[in-house]
This record gives C-alpha cells, sequence and structure tokens, in this order.
C-alpha cells in the first residue's frame, strides 16, 4: 500500500511523528530557518551528533536521534541551492527527498514529516519545489505509512493543497 500524504500548517518541532526531516546544510551545523529551530528545541546532544557525523553532500540524508524533540529521529537532508534550474536542483532536491525516505526505513521509522526543503533561504521556487516534494513521496517505499508537509506559512500550504489534490 502506498503512503497517505497530507499538508498541514505548522512548526515541524512540534510534530509527534517517528522522524521529522531537517532542512540540513551540507556541514550539519545550526543555521537560521528550519534548521535553526530544530537545532534549537533539539538540545545540545544534536550539535555533538551532527559534528560526530561530519557533513553530507547535496542530496543525501543522514540520521540523528531527536533528543529533546517528540520525534524519535531527525533526517538530515542537503537540499541544493538554487542557481536558476540547470545546475542539477531538480534531481538533487528529488534526491533530498528520496535519500530522506530511505534513512527513515533504516532506522525504522514510518511516519514521516518534511519541511519544504530548499523554498525558503536556498531560494527554490516554490510551485516546481512542491511538485517534486509530492511526486517523490508518492512513491515513497512501502514501509512508510505516512509522509506529512509541514508547511510554515500559508502560501506554502496552499501549494502543498493544491498539488496533492491535483493529480
Ligand atoms: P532551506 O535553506 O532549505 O531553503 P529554510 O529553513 O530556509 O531551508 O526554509 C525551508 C522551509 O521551511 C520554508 O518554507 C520555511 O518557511 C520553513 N520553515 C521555517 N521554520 C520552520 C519550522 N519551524 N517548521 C516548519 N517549517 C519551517
Amino acid at each position: 500500500m502506498s503512503a497517505r500524504l497530507e499538508a498541514v500548517l505548522g512548526d515541524i518541532t512540534g510534530e509527534t511523528v517517528d522522524a521529522i526531516v531537517n532542512a540540513a546544510n551540507p556541514q550539519l551545523a545550526a543555521g537560521a530557518g528550519v534548521c535553526g529551530a530544530i537545532f534549537a528545541a533539539a538540545g545540545h546532544e544534536l550539535v555533538e551528533a551532527c559534528a560526530a557525523l561530519g557533513g553530507a553532500p547535496t542530496g543525501e540524508a543522514l540520521a540523528t536521534p531527536g533528543f529533546d524533540l517528540p520525534a524519535r529521529w531527525i533526517v538530515h537532508a542537503v537540499g541544493p541551492v538554487w542557481f536558476g534550474g540547470d545546475q542539477g536542483e531538480p534531481e538533487l532536491l528529488a534526491s533530498a527527498y528520496r535519500r530522506s525516505l530511505d534513512v527513515a526505513v533504516e532506522v525504522g521509522a514510518t511516519s514521516v514529516a518534511f519541511p519544504a526543503i530548499s523554498t525558503g533561504i536556498y531560494g527554490y521556487p516554490l510551485e516546481p519545489a512542491t511538485r517534486i516534494a509530492v511526486a517523490t513521496c508518492r512513491t515513497a517505499p512501502p514501509e512508510i505509512d505516512l509522509v506529512r508537509f509541514v508547511c510554515f506559512d500559508a502560501e506554502t500550504h496552499g501549494a502543498y493543497e493544491r498539488e496533492l489534490t491535483a493529480t
């Protein structure tokens, strides 16, 4: 059976799913945006866990525990910076989602919450990013029951609602 996909408006740090995904940077360092919020909520042990992992290339994902978060795991996915669209951005964004789902399965998660990876500071246009997110998660591995897209603003939520009901 394929995973149930849903979009909600909210703050991903409060999600009670098995794994939340972080829109990480390649250094796996605390930054701004959703990454900063996750580091602040998970506590100082996350800094040490990410330092031990050492970093990840764009399009990859790695897991740490959730520490002080309600979610058991954090999957740190490195999305692409938008350079206009001809630098492999679509493939790299799809890879960030696909690898996140694979890593979630590896740690035993069946429910996963995603932020809108790359659409904030990294500048990926919202509509094409949403299409890639939804299309990639529609073919989630069979172990995944639930994919929840946690949108931080109404515009993002609207884009996901449209994409989820479009096809
Ligand atoms: P990136 O660097 O990958 O673009 P950002 O964190 O700048 O990552 O933005 C990705 C998306 O996450 C944006 O839609 C932003 O509004 C959203 N966001 C920021 N904080 C949170 C949060 N606490 N929960 C969910 N989404 C968030």
